[in-house]
């Protein structure tokens, strides 16, 4: 009983500050939503050129949609001036809760996870974007990972309804409630799942993945099966389109995580065309050709 009643009084917390680490395409998108949806958000990276850019996506966005005419000039200014951008650790002293979206290298968060908790409030929450990191590993660098968990946005973050809210063996019933209401409060549905390698999302979409590039390695034309899976199977995107959307480097690396996770399942394909067009340095959108060009 008391502890149903703990959790009620965590969830109608309200989140009026936020704070996200890495101001990159996720890092960005995540500050952006946030701040469109009413909670101020600090944005910190370590390098004034990516909070350049993630300021300029913001607002690349806002922009849109006062050409579609769905935000007012108001409202645009109001979401600008709630993104704070900085280089400095002292601007997240304030925020209830931090976002750590920086590059997807175990040892690099954890660093940055102890270095955040030293600067936040004792009932700060900390959540990683980690798309393939373990919450238990990176919990280990915090001396209250009951206040830890993911939180897993998807590209883009204003356009992508789903957050997978992954809780770690220590992460408190408290923490997860308050991450559900901030998910609600910035408009997305989250969905809380244990940590294991691929979370839910990438459980189902690798071994697609896998599917799909057996397929090309058995002769199938890649433009082929993704006409099929867009057109008649009405899927939004086909699979090699999808993968240039995702990016053939970080592909590569989800695979090898989903084979290391799952052996007896997820075997690594032999001449897998996903890790040849990446060791060909073809990583997809991201740098103009993948499976298709796009410059
Ligand atoms: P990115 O390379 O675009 O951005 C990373 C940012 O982190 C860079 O701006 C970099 O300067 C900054 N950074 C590095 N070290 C830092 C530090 N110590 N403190 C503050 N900032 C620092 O990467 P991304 O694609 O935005 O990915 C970020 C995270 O989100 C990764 O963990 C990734 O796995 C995850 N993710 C990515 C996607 C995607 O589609 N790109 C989707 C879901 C989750």
């Amino acid at each position: 009983k008391s502890k149903g009643k703990k959790q009620a009084k965590t969830a109608s917390k309200a989140i009026n500050q936020a704070a996200v680490l890495g101001a990159g395409i996720m890092g960005g998108g995540i500050a952006y939503q946030s701040a469109v949806k009413g909670t101020p958000t600090v944005m910190k990276d370590i390098n004034q050129a990516a909070l350049d850019l993630g300021l300029k996506e913001a607002s690349g966005i806002l922009q849109k949609g006062m050409a579609r005419g769905k935000v007012s000039p108001a409202k645009m200014a109001s979401t600008l001036t709630s993104i704070v951008p900085t280089l400095e650790y002292s601007a997240i002293e304030q925020a209830a809760i931090v976002v750590e979206a920086v590059v997807e290298n175990p040892k690099v968060k954890q660093s940055v996870l102890a270095e955040v908790e030293q600067h936040v409030a004792d009932d700060a929450i900390i959540c990683s974007n980690t798309s393939t990191i373990s919450i238990d590993l990176l919990a280990e660098s915090l001396k209250k990972p009951q206040r830890f968990c993911g939180m897993h946005f998807f590209n883009p973050v204003h356009r992508m309804p789903l957050v997978e809210i992954i809780r770690g063996e220590k992460t408190s019933d408290d923490t997860i409630a308050a991450v559900v209401a901030y998910s609600l409060k910035m408009g997305k549905t989250p969905i809380v799942v244990n940590d294991c390698p691929g979370f839910l999302v990438n459980r189902v979409l690798f071994p697609y993945f896998a599917g799909f590039s057996q397929l090309v390695l058995d002769g199938a034309d890649f433009t082929a099966v993704d006409k099929v899976m867009e057109k008649q199977f009405g899927w939004p995107m086909g699979p090699a389109y999808l993968l240039d959307v995702v990016g053939l480097d970080t592909a590569d690396h989800a695979a090898g995580v989903m084979a290391d996770g799952f052996p007896e399942r997820m075997q690594k394909i032999d001449k897998d065309p996903v890790a040849l067009l990446y060791q060909a340095n073809r990583l997809g959108q991201k740098n103009g050709g993948g499976f298709y060009n796009y410059s």
